[in-house]
């Protein structure tokens, strides 16, 4: 046992793309903590999402895992077979990504796909996945009795919530978060993130998340990995990365957006 739960070795990951192969990801390496928020951050297109979608192996063609090593507690995920993944994807590895509010079933009521989940993984009687999914919606702070209702009777932010509440309620040691509030407006935004680093304090699971936002990362995570191109340029603690960045690239990122005050200056949950 280490300290370690996800480390991730020169990954190399192509798209085979008409004119040939483009690599998208190239000998990115870093690793992630048990309890750790690490952040990866990045313009749009630089490789982020290639990556959080290899760790659970979801990456579809024409995506190419050329190369590397990811492993989960020791374990190499690239050399699983897909029924072990089965067996890691949600139930320890949790995923929420920027579209997820609209992968809720509009026809079932939320209780009932709770229940899909819970069952699948655990399997759950009806019962047991009501008041479990129950005291998921009291964590995220929607009334319990609501999950009874349809998706289209919730928000926007909301429904996010209600992904993150399925996502939590199989208690994963890893949840990636890709983007999870880009699609919500900031306020909606920054009352879902404070949730959530609140959620990882008292249950204590690492969180991958990834945005091109890179102060609002520097309020949340601990480690930040800042990508250009499909390469891992830096990776440092907050405080470093933020203060003495090493690569030009991450000192204009941090020039592309006003200041906002940063995780050692802010007070309240997110500092
Ligand atoms: P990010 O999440 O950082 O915005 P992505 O990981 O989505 O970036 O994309 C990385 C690169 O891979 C981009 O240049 C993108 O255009 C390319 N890419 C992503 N998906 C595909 C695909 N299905 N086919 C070909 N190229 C892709
Ligand atoms: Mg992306």
């Amino acid at each position: 046992m280490t300290d370690t739960l996800l480390e991730i070795d020169n990954l190399n990951i192509d798209y085979l793309v008409d004119k040939g192969e483009f690599r998208a990801v190239s000998d990115v390496s870093f690793t992630i903590g048990k309890g750790e928020i690490f952040g990866l951050a990045g313009e749009s297109g630089c490789g982020k999402s290639t990556i959080a979608y290899a760790i659970t192996r979801l990456s579809k063609a024409p995506a190419w895992i050329a190369g590397g090593s990811i492993k989960l507690d020791g374990q190499d995920l690239l050399r699983l077979p897909e029924r072990e993944l089965q067996k890691i994807r949600w139930k320890r590895v949790g995923m929420v990504f920027q579209s997820a509010m609209n992968s809720l079933n509009p026809l079932m009521r939320v209780e009932a796909q709770f229940h899909d989940v819970l069952f699948r993984h655990t399997g759950c009687s009806r019962e047991q996945s009501r008041a479990r999914g129950e005291e998921m919606f009291r964590l995220v702070g929607i009334p319990a009795h609501r999950i009874s209702d349809y998706p289209h009777q919730f928000s926007g932010g909301m429904r996010q919530r209600i992904v993150i509440a399925i996502c939590l309620a199989l208690q994963p040691e890893l949840i990636i978060m890709d983007e999870p509030t880009t699609a919500l407006d900031v306020v909606v935004q920054r009352e879902i993130l404070e949730q959530v680093v609140d959620l990882q304090r008292t249950h204590g699971f690492s969180v991958l998340f990834i945005t091109h936002d890179l102060h609002l990362m520097a309020q949340l995570c601990q480690r930040i990995g800042v990508m250009l191109k499909g390469r891992l340029v830096e990776v440092g603690d907050v405080r470093q990365v933020s203060t003495a960045p090493r690569h030009d690239y991450t000192r204009k990122l941090w020039n592309a957006i006003p200041q906002l005050p940063t995780h050692e200056q802010s007070s309240g949950v997110m500092a």
